[in-house]
């Protein structure tokens, strides 16, 4: 094993709640919050399909500066108002460690994204919570350096980590990322921690979500984490990589088989 203090975990949830060894665990929802309604008809329609956690971004860590930087604090607002109206749990992006207070506040699950996983500040500040840590893969980041990343929370004494393979960079340019299917048996052989993948980031492309979802499941994947928006063409973000109501659905059937 790589890591010295990551084979003896705390299970994320309570398994009461999801009992994340017999279920696979399914976070659906839009890349962004863009507003209430978006928000409520989505999580309606994804906990009608039996998804118990709501992904959502408020705090958008976008690559231009110029680009939708997410609804904020407004949007943790809509975040906490749909989560009451439908009850389900949610993830959501913290980006700093002002944000993952308010974070804290909200969600059930603390989302740590790829540009932030060698933040090592936030991730000690990560590892002070008693939620679980959703730690997605840096873009350019090896096994052993997000294993760390791991480290860096699980030393502060939260275990509870679920790590998200979301794709790396490669010299491919066809798709946006690439996604390290084998990083899936990896990560599991060599830490106690579970594993999901997220196909809509891994590849950037709606018709490549079933196929990478079913492919990262055959590996040993626990769960997958996937993007859905009311209509992807007005998204405003990641509207390629979105699937509509329809074809969300076709996912969960294919994979309840
Ligand atoms: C996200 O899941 O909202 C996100 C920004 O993904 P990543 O950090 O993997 O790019
Ligand atoms: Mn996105």
């Amino acid at each position: 094993m790589i890591s010295k203090i990551l084979n003896k975990v705390d299970a994320p949830f309570d398994e009461n709640v999801i009992d994340i060894e017999k279920e696979k665990l399914i976070i659906a929802g839009p890349c962004a919050i863009e507003s209430y309604d978006q928000l409520l008809e989505t999580a309606r329609f994804i906990k009608s399909k039996g998804v118990k956690i709501l992904r959502g971004g408020a705090y958008k860590p976008r690559t231009s500066p110029f680009a939708f930087q997410g609804m904020r604090k407004e949007g943790l607002e809509i975040l906490k108002a749909v989560k009451k109206e439908v009850g389900i749990m949610a993830v959501t992006e913290a980006i700093d460690e002002k944000s993952l207070s308010e974070v804290y506040e909200v969600s059930d699950m603390i989302q740590i994204g790829s540009r932030n996983m060698q933040n090592f500040s936030l991730l000690v500040e990560a590892g002070k919570q008693d939620k679980p840590i959703l730690l997605k893969r840096g873009m350019s980041a090896t096994i052993k350096e997000w294993i760390h990343a791991a480290e860096y929370i699980a030393k502060q004494g939260n275990t509870k980590i679920i790590m998200c393979e979301r794709g790396i960079r490669t010299f491919n340019d066809y798709t946006r990322n690439t996604m390290d299917i084998a990083a899936i048996p990896i990560i599991k052989q060599e830490t106690g921690l579970k594993v999901i993948a997220d196909p809509s980031h891994g590849t950037g492309k709606r018709n490549l979500i079933l196929p990478m979802s079913l492919a990262s499941l055959a590996a040993g994947a626990d769960g997958l984490i996937i993007e859905v928006h009311p209509q992807p063409e007005d998204a405003l973000s990641d509207g390629d990589q979105s699937l509509n109501f329809e074809e969300f659905s076709n996912l969960i059937s294919v994979i309840k088989g």
